[in-house]
């Protein structure tokens, strides 16, 4: 069993909704139990011109593989509608692995920890209100480190899911 962080974000058909019932299908993986959610929190898009997103982060524990689990991920963004246009376009719904366990993985299809986290407000401030104060990632940093270093700007948190 391993503690996973998964990070969701939507910026079409209803955002908060889509994360929803991401959760929801999330609950319902095998081998996999939901153990907690972080508050939603609304972030301007990577591109310019884009809707804000709705993002929140989901604490699982699992035994699924990790590609296992990229699998089922991608396939409830395919069940909510998900096109794959350009890069960062606008989605309905996208489901990053953040953090598996301790593992560092670098496969062609999968990267953990996620490759971005460090500058990105929206996962590491809805991880911080899951993970352990101490955490220390695989690859040895902190997350008290990486959340000193990455501004709360751009993000609201919403007052309810
Ligand atoms: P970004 O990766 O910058 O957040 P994105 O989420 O928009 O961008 P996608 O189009 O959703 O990118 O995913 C592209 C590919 O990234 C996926 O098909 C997947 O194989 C790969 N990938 C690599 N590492 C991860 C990870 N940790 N979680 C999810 N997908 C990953
Ligand atoms: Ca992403
Ligand atoms: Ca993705």
């Amino acid at each position: 069993m391993e503690r996973i962080y998964i990070g969701m974000g939507s910026n079409l058909a209803d955002p908060a909704e889509q994360l929803r019932s991401a959760i929801e299908a999330l609950g319902q993986l095998p081998l996999t139990e939901l153990v907690g959610v972080s508050a939603f929190y609304q972030s301007d898009s990577l591109l310019p011109g884009q809707p804000r997103y709705t993002n929140a982060v989901a604490a699982l524990d699992s035994t699924l593989a990790p590609l296992d689990l990229l699998d089922a991920l991608h396939a409830i963004e395919n069940g909510r509608g998900r096109e794959r246009l350009e890069r960062w376009g606008p989605r309905t719904l996208d489901l990053d692995i953040v953090l598996f366990g301790d593992r560092l993985i670098d496969e062609p299809r999968l990267k953990v920890p996620h490759y971005h986290l460090q500058e990105r407000a929206f996962v590491l401030y809805p991880l911080a209100e899951l993970a352990p104060a101490d955490l220390r990632l695989a690859d040895g940093r902190s997350l008290s480190d990486l959340l000193a270093a990455c501004p709360f700007v751009g993000l609201e948190r919403l007052p309810s899911n």
